[in-house]
Formats: structure tokens, sequence, C-alpha cells
């Protein structure tokens, strides 16, 4: 074996973004673990980071292109590959439309350099108004109350944790994810020392989860009735005197219309809707204001439900009336050293946010941050007429197991006419391409974080090199995209990818220097793709040199040469300057917002179903994608049914024996696992299992392929106001098997 070299890379497979360290041989791996000099995560690791070998290896991982001919995948060159989409595509875009194509993200695509700067590309050339995400799956809700409040749907506050002596979560297991919507390694961590200095955790959720059992308070919910209690607090503050919106007073409009907006819900006329008492919501209310320093968090739970807006809404309203918001300890706006919109263009005011610029042909779905909802996407299939989707372009995503009613999704495929998918596996999804293009393993990319420094503990810039070369002929993803883009604008597969770069590269440049472009082209020509993006956005960001009028200032050759990472500080006070609202102030009551609390108005005394479904996550999955790595599969069964121990003597379910959960959209079987952690009324399944699939490739994943969730959820039930699907409170029956 040869000396041991060792390399250190940002784990890309979950919003915590720790820093790895590698050690490789032989051009091997033959350790992972954390790098205890990282300037942000410092040493944490989770089983998942060490499975990054596994991916790498994993024999399942695509390493060619695939193309499908007479119903079989064969092995491609990529010439061959583009030459297949250049055949197929245009052709169809000049009988049908550019909204004859649909493009699909999935969550990999956010923590893929090359993907998230170069997608955009792509999607501008097709020009379709059909762009889905994941993230109407799962976030979208937050993205909304966000844009609207604070001006840019990327400006999301997050818990001050290491400075805080009170944290109230909803909807939340960071002890599972290590933060989501919140960049947060070791929040056990950060947890435990809130504690230790005399803080206290409290957790909202219909289980006890892994943060509950951590927590010095926890209050089961029904699920999705978040908003309920968010609203019996936010009347309790009004109602007890106990608003203090101390600094920010001047720049927040709205509250006296928030005030209107909640009379109808006192914590006495909510409580039995969200199964909370309502002393314990005025309680809760009171903690929160008297606490020293607090800050309100609410994640997946409180965005996958009919109110997910408006509970994400009512999270940050806390926040700014017990005068949290922006405050140290409290719940604050991180910095991000490059490519955040809410450092860009004018302090304290901008354009603010749009919705609904237009809408899905079918449904009539409003658009949402340039997309529509993911749910939308198999009626787009399948409803004849002009519009129609006929091709679809998926890139890192599987909707077939992670949206909502899946099977239809998948027949919905079987009937486009074209279909590209760029993705490291045949999964449920790709299994219906025509064409796969792989994408090179983390391990063979350089990386840099672009959403989540802008919603990290602290602020940081970090980037890696790849630990391994490329192989020959893998194209970089950024390549695969501008190649794509090409083919549909009809320049042709054999384009020049770097020049057609160059010439977009000029472009960016001279939208952001004007008369200096030459001089910003010029600095970073030893560059080229998303490497001169980035040492781009450092430079003018705002930790950058400013190409050398502040030379003290961030480039990439600094981040790129700081093993370990920059610490750029602790999260300080922003607002005003990072507001991009018309108005330059906190708009804390969107009209829309307000009008929509007709639906919980409505919907106070309706009685909860017998038996209802939420999701869960473990630390050792995410999402559907990571059920095929041996490291993370092997140990006890994962996709299992937890039902508190009253309901399963009530229906007859034994521990450790099967049993069918069903209702008017499906029927799956899953293992019962008796818990006294869950809610009477809630059984728990994790999501994005099912790989019981004909024609997907993951042999791992398909010896103990779970139940699908999804498949017992209802498409057309959305968030009216961010399109995000209802993945939880689902009503189900459960029956021994
Ligand atoms: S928590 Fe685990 S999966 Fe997430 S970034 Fe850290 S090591 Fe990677």
């Amino acid at each position: 074996m040869t000396e041991a070299t060792v390399h250190h890379r940002i784990c890309p497979l979950c919003e915590a973004c720790c820093g790895l360290e590698i050690k490789v041989a032989d051009n091997k791996v033959i350790a992972i673990r954390g790098h205890d000099e990282d300037v942000f995560s410092a040493g944490y690791i989770c089983p998942k980071g060490v499975a990054l070998k596994d991916l790498h290896e994993d024999p399942d991982r695509l390493r060619t292109p695939l193309v499908k001919r007479d119903g079989q995948f064969v092995e491609a060159t990529w010439d061959e590959a583009f030459a297949e989409i250049e055949r197929r595509l245009p052709p169809l875009i000049a009988a049908h439309g550019r909204d004859a194509v649909a493009m699909t993200l999935g969550n990999p695509a956010a923590h893929k350099f090359g993907l998230l700067l170069y997608g955009p590309q792509l999607m501008k050339a097709l020009g379709t108004k059909n762009i889905f995400s994941a993230s109407t799956l799962d976030q979208m809700p937050k993205h909304v109350s966000c844009g609207f409040m604070f001006g840019n749907m990327l400006s999301i506050p997050v818990p001050d944790i290491v400075r805080s002596d009170y944290l109230l979560m909803l909807g939340a297991n960071p002890m599972a994810s290590n933060g989501s919507l919140w960049t947060v390694p070791d929040f056990r961590g950060k947890a435990k020392a809130l504690r230790a200095r005399g803080g206290k955790l409290v957790v909202i959720d219909p289980r006890r989860t892994e943060t509950a059992a951590l927590a010095d308070e926890h209050h089961f919910i029904r699920p999705g009735a978040d908003v309920f209690l968010l609203l019996g607090m936010v009347h309790t503050l009004f109602d007890e005197g106990l608003v203090r919106l101390g600094r920010l007073g001047p720049f927040v409009a709205g509250v006296d219309a928030v005030q209107s907006a909640v009379q109808a819900f006192s914590p006495e006329t909510v409580a039995k809707r969200c199964g909370i008492a309502a002393a314990d919501i005025r309680r809760l209310a009171r903690d929160l204001a008297g606490a020293q320093r607090a800050a309100v968090y609410g994640r997946i739970g409180t965005c996958t439900q009919e109110y997910g807006t408006l509970a994400s809404w009512l999270v940050d309203v806390l926040n700014v009336l017990t005068g949290r918001l922006d405050e140290p300890g409290g719940a604050m706006f991180p910095k991000a050293a490059a490519f955040a919109a809410n450092t860009a263009g004018t302090p304290g005011s901008g354009r603010g946010v749009a919705t609904g610029r237009h809408k899905s042909r079918v449904s009539g779905a409003p658009e949402v941050f340039g997309e529509l909802p993911m749910t939308c996407l198999a009626e787009e299939i399948e409803t004849p007429g002009a519009g129609q989707v006929r091709a679809l372009i998926t890139v890192a995503s599987n909707p077939v197991l992670s949206s909502p009613n899946g099977p239809r999704l998948a027949a919905a495929l079987d009937q486009l006419d074209f279909m590209v998918s760029m993705d490291i596996y045949v999964n449920e999804t790709s299994r219906h391409a025509n064409v796969i293009l792989p994408a090179p393993s983390p391990l063979e990319d350089v990386h840099y974080d672009i959403a989540f420094p802008q919603m990290s503990w602290r602020n940081h810039a970090r980037f890696s090199d790849a630990v391994f070369a490329l192989p020959e002929g893998q194209l970089p993803e950024w390549v695969t995209l501008l190649k794509l883009a090409a083919i549909v604008r009809g320049q042709g597969a054999q384009a020049d990818a770097v020049q057609i770069d160059d010439e977009h590269f000029a472009r960016e440049a001279g939208k952001h220097f004007g008369e200096h472009a030459a001089r910003a082209i010029e600095a970073t020509s030893h560059l080229k793709g998303p490497r001169r993006m980035l040492d781009m956005a450092l430079r003018i960001g705002p930790h950058g040199d400013q190409f050398g009028r502040k030379p003290e200032g961030l480039n990439l050759a600094k981040v790129q040469a700081a093993q370990g990472g920059i610490d750029l500080g602790e999260l300080t006070p922003r607002v005003p300057e990072m507001l991009r609202t018309p108005s330059g102030k906190i708009e804390l009551a969107p009209a829309t917002f307000l009008a929509d609390l007709s639906r919980p108005a409505r919907d106070l005394a309706n009685a909860a179903p017998p038996m209802v479904i939420i999701g869960r996550r473990d630390v050792r999955s995410n999402n559907s994608w990571m059920h095929n790595l041996p490291l993370l599969a092997k140990g006890p069964e994962r996709c299992t049914a937890l039902v508190h121990p009253d309901d399963a003597k009530r229906l007859g379910l034994r521990d450790g024996a099967m049993a069918h959960i069903s209702n008017a959209n499906g029927r799956i079987e899953a293992r019962v696992q008796v818990s006294a952690d869950m809610m009477p009324g809630v059984v728990s399944l994790p999501h994005g299992w099912g790989h019981n699939l004909p024609g997907a490739r993951l042999s791992v994943a398909a010896e103990r392929p779970g139940a699908n969730l999804n498949d017992l959820l209802d498409e057309d039930r959305r968030d009216p106001l961010s399109g995000n699907a209802v993945l939880g409170g689902v009503a189900v029956e459960l029956l021994p098997a």
C-alpha cells in the first residue's frame, strides 16, 4: 500500500455540511472521520458521512451513460447519449412548444455546486413553466413566509443556539437531522450546552422524538395542528401584554393587523383542536416572552401540512413579537460569503417577492419561487391539450418514491414521449428514462455550499477540492447541463461547453461590474466553470476582496488554501440592512396570510380522525437514496410503523408483526413497533422507502425494500399558499396483516 494521503471534504449528504477528513491510499478510501480543525463542524460526523465510502464504491452507482433500446438499458458513450437526446428532444419542443418539457430537481441538487449554479441555465434554455422540485414536498412554506416577511425567499432566520436560553421547536428533530433549513452540525452538543448553562429546550411533536427525549419539556400535538397552538400563543402575547418589539420596533409593519387577526384564536378556543391544554399554551407564551434570550424554530412537521405557510409565518411572528428576531440568542440571519440575495443590491429594501406569476395548466396551482407543486406533475403528463407535458428531465430526483401517490406518477412517466435523467442510480424514477446521464461521485467533485451558509449557525466560508480525479470520460455536471442547454437551444450536442460558459460569465460580469467587467474577467481567467463563478461571488460578496479594493477580503484562492475553512464569526444583527421588502420593513401581516386564516377558523371545531399517519427522520437515512449503502442499511429494520401501546391493544396489533395500513388512496404493509413515544391515535412510518419496484437497480435497498408511505398520500392535498404537499396528519386505518 502506498502512503496514505489526507483530504478534507465538506459532506454533501445533508444540510449539516460537516467537514470530513478522508484518508486515501492506492486510490481507495481507507478511513473517513470528522475533521477536528473544521471551523464550522469541529470534528462532528454522523454515520452517513462515513458511508460516503460506500457511495463512492457502490457497484450499482452508474459510471457510464445508459440509453434505452428496445425497452432495455444499454451502456453508451457520452456522444451516443447526447446524440439520442438531440435526435428526440428538439423536434418534440418544435412540435409541441416549450411547456411540453418538464424538469424536476431533487434534494441532492441543493448539495451539488455544479448543479445549483448551472441548473438555472438549462431551465432558462428550456423556457418551460413546468419546473418542479423537492421544495414543494417539504420546505416551500418557509420560503414563502420568509419571502413575504423579509423580502427574499432564502432569508430564513435560524436559532442562535449557542447564545440562547430558551429554544421552542415544533415539528423538528435535529437530533436525527442536525438541522434542516438550519445548518447546525452536532446539534446534540449544542443543545446539551444550552441546558448546561441553565437554558431550556421545549419540543412540540406528535412523537417523543430523539430531540424531545433530550428536552426539558415535550408536548404531543395533533398532527397538522401547529397553526392552532401558534395562534393561541400569539393571542396570549397580545392578551397578556407581553408584546415587546424592542430594537425592531421602527422596522415592523402590521402589528395591529396581526392582533386583530388572532382575536378568534384564544388558547381556550384552540386547545382542543391542537391537543394542548389552554393553560399550557398560555404558559408556553409566557415562558417564551420571559426568557432572557429565546428563539422559536419550526421545521418539516410545520411545513408538510394544510397550514404550512401559516405555521411557518407564525413561528417568526412569535420571534418578532417577543423581540427575539435578529437578536443574539434569538432567531438570526446569517451573512453568507457568496451567492446570498440579501447581501446584494440596495441594503434595506428591494422588490420583495411575488407568487402566482403563472399557474399550473390542469389544477391552476400558483407558481411559487419559479416552480409548480411536484404533486401536479402526474396530471400535467396525463391530461391532453395544449401545453401537455410530453418530455421530462429529472435531475437527482426520485419523485416516484418521494412524492404523494407514486404509483400514479410512475404510470404517468410511462406515457411520456421522452425522458432524460441525470442520476447516479437506476432508481424508481430514472428506470422510466430513455437516457440516463451519470454524475461523478461526490468524492470526484469540488464543492462549495451555496444555499446552506445562508442558514448556518455561524458564518463561515469553506471549499473542498475533489478527493479523486474525475474518471476519464466522465463529465462534470456543469458541462452536462450546458450541453443539454445547447441541445435545447439548437446549438447541438457538439457545442463547446467551455465557450458557452465563457460567454455566460462575460454576461454575468457585465451585469455586476459594468465598465469594469473586463478587469473581473481577466482576474478570474485562470478559472473555469463553477470555480470561476464562485471566485467572483466571493470577491464581490460582503466579506470579499472586491477585486483588490479590500485586499484583506476573501477570494477563492484564500478559501481554498484554508484547510478546514475560514471562520467569519458569530451571527450579528442584520435588520434593516438585510431586508428586501419594498417598504423596507418586516411585513408582519401579509394580506394573503391574513386571508388564509379563514381556513383554520373554519377548521376549529373539526374532530381528529381516530388514526392519522406521520413520517419520521432517521439519522441513518435521508430521503430515498441512501438505502443502497451497506453501512447504513445494516442493523435493525428502520421502515417500521410506530404505534402507541393503547392503539396496538385496541387494534389487535402485535410488536414485530405485520400490519396493513390503508385509506382511500392505497394500502401498504409494514412491521409494527409498539412505542409509548407515539401520541395515541398517530402512527409513524419513515418516508422514501418502497424499493421493490421492477427495473430499479438498487440491490442492497431491494433486500429490505420497506413500504412507501407516499402510497397513502393524496396528491391533491396541498397548502394553497406554497403548493407544498400534505405529508402528515392523513387519516388511515390499521389492521393486523
Ligand atoms: S450530519 Fe452526517 S450526513 Fe449530515 S453533513 Fe454531517 S456527516 Fe454528513
